[in-house]
């Protein structure tokens, strides 16, 4: 076996695992190249300046803090590297319909005017977080430590966390919302903390997942990143760099050859054949299966599991540049200061119509939105922009269809689409924000389509592959494979569609690295052991 300086690295893309990957191999040693297709490194945790007529800075995918894991920015030295995370105040406002809300300050408690929002149910909202918080913490060592889904299961049970081990794989968030509270308005913001739909099975880990966040050592804390949250994979790019590893951006890999049962070489779009003694694809399982290896030589198991599992549900992110701020009316109502994430809630019951339509490929009836005013909160990502009554207003759209309903089945996202997606979102925000349509000058638009178009996903999906209850723990890896293997020798996989799942941990690039890392070092005599 080849030591690891001696091994040569290819790793497919640079987004954020792709590129801590990169940087634990090359900082233990190995000769590692990655090539991204696109001319920016970061994949959806990048910043950019999209609007043609401002510099202004956008995160252009990915604009929350929090998932990145402590370890990985601390064993690559990030902070030094200019990443710079702070938490909002204050936190987050629910907005619900007819005016009520849900606000949470950073001190103090939650600000509750929601109807029918009982004594009995304000407790059980805080039983209720108190728990998910207490499952997340149980979780989070084993995002870098594997085990299984019942081991788990078993830890909660032995945590005394009964109602979520009765629920975590076979119930719902709403049907866990119901041993601790009743009013529908709680359900509602419930809701909003899960990327899947709330009534559906797998959204209670949905929302432990997201429970997992943790800024500046607030367990649980959500923040923001100075500069845009570009600025982390900026700095592990530049660790990665710094080691030794070479980055080739706008270099797109087209096809892996697979030589008897191993990769063979790699092509890039530049027509060059390269070869290594190690390729790792940190893009989706549908581009390495699908796109870049000959089908004919892919396991008609996986090729089947691939087909079958296809996500059907992505979200999109959109950007909209004013003129100037728009106040929300009952932010100001309030005297909220506009910063922090503001919500749109839709109701339990439009959530339940939303999981029926979508996967079917129409757009939910009532939009579920998370948005921010960056511009309130990090005055650098003003940039070379003079006019600073310019704002940006920063909205996730959650919950949409991966592909749209056309005449013959599912139909790809075109152009005009994004348009109606916009039209819907500015209609939204237009009820909670009147005004804000007549000051938006420009907008831009990372729609499901986008996500193949603009950063070559082929899945469609923000994770690579589902987060629901069949996609976890040992059930995150291919098909009878262990974590982040191909059924090629010397081929892995290492993107958000492997364990721990997705969001910008960065632990799926840590975790393979490790792995490879264990697997090249001569096993320890009882001399050097000392
Ligand atoms: C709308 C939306 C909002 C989100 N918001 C947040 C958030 O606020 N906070 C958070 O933590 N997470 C968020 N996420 C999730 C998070 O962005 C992703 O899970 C994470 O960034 C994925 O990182 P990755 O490295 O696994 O993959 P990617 O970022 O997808 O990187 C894969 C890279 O591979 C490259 N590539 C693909 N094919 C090739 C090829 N053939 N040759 C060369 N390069 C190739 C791509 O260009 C890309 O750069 C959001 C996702 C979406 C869609």
């Amino acid at each position: 076996m080849k030591s690891k300086e001696e091994t040569k690295v290819a790793i497919i893309g640079a987004g954020v695992n792709g590129l801590t990957c990169a940087a634990y191999l090359a900082k233990a040693g190995f000769q590692v190249t990655v090539f991204e297709k696109n001319q920016q490194a970061g994949g959806l945790c990048v910043n950019q300046t999209p609007f043609k007529n401002s510099a202004i800075k956008v995160s252009a995918v990915a604009s929350y803090y929090g998932m990145l894991r402590e370890e990985v920015a601390e064993e690559l030295g990030l902070y030094e590297r200019g990443l710079t995370p702070y938490l909002t105040d204050p936190i987050e406002i629910v907005l619900l319909k007819d005016r009520q809300y849900v606000y949470y300050p950073r001190e103090g408690s939650a600000d509750m005017q929601a109807e029918e929002t009982t004594e009995e149910d304000k407790k059980g909202w805080v039983d209720f977080w108190t728990d998910i918080q207490r499952a997340a913490q149980i979780v989070y060592p084993h995002y870098l430590k594997p085990i299984t889904a019942k081991e788990y299961l078993e830890a909660l049970k032995q945590a005394g966390l009964d109602k979520i081990a009765e629920t975590i794989y076979t119930g719902s968030l709403f049907d866990l919302a119901d041993k601790y509270f009743q009013s529908p308005a709680l359900k509602a913001v419930a809701a909003t903390c899960t990327p899947g739909f709330a009534n559906l099975v797998g959204s209670v880990f949905g929302c432990i997942h997201h429970g997992t966040a943790s800024t500046l050592g607030n367990f649980g804390a959500w923040g923001q990143v100075k500069g845009g949250m570009g600025k982390i994979t900026e700095a592990i790019l530049q660790r990665a760099t710094e080691c030794g590893a070479r980055i080739k951006t706008g270099l797109g890999i087209k096809s892996i050859n697979i030589e008897g049962e191993s990769v063979g070489t790699i092509v890039s779009e530049d027509g060059q054949e390269h070869r290594f003694d190690l390729v790792i694809m940190s893009g989706d399982p549908y581009t390495l299966f699908e796109k870049l290896l000959d089908c004919e030589l892919v396991p008609s198991g996986i090729r089947a599991y691939l087909a079958a599992n296809r996500p059907r549900v992505s979200a999109a992110k959109l950007h909209y540049l004013l003129k100037k701020q728009v106040n929300f009316e009952t932010l100001e109502r309030i005297g909220h200061n506009h910063k922090g994430v503001l919500v749109i809630a839709p109701t339990p019951e439009a959530v339940k119509q939303a999981s029926r339509a979508v996967p079917e490929g129409n757009l939910p009836e009532e939009l579920m939105l998370t948005m921010a005013y960056p511009t309130l909160e990090d005055e650098s990502i003003y940039g070379e922009e003079k006019n600073k009554d310019r704002h940006v207003l920063t909205v996730d759209v959650h919950y949409l269809p991966a592909q749209l309903k056309g005449k013959n089945g599912l139909r790809p996202w075109q152009k005009e689409d994004d348009e109606t997606l916009s039209r819907a979102v500015l209609n939204t925000i237009e009820k909670y924000a009147p005004g804000f349509i007549e000051q938006v000058e420009e907008s831009y638009i990372v729609s499901p389509g986008g996500l193949k178009s603009l950063f070559n996903n082929e899945s469609l999906s923000c994770w690579h592959m589902p987060m629901s209850q069949n996609f976890l723990f040992e059930n995150r890896a291919l098909p009878t494979l262990p974590h982040y293997h191909t059924p090629f020798a010397n081929l892995y996989l290492c993107g958000s569609g492997t364990f721990p799942g997705g969001n910008v941990t960065g632990a799926n690039g840590h975790n393979l690295a490790k792995l490879l890392i264990n697997a090249y070092s001569p096993a320890l005599t009882p001399t050097s052991a000392k």
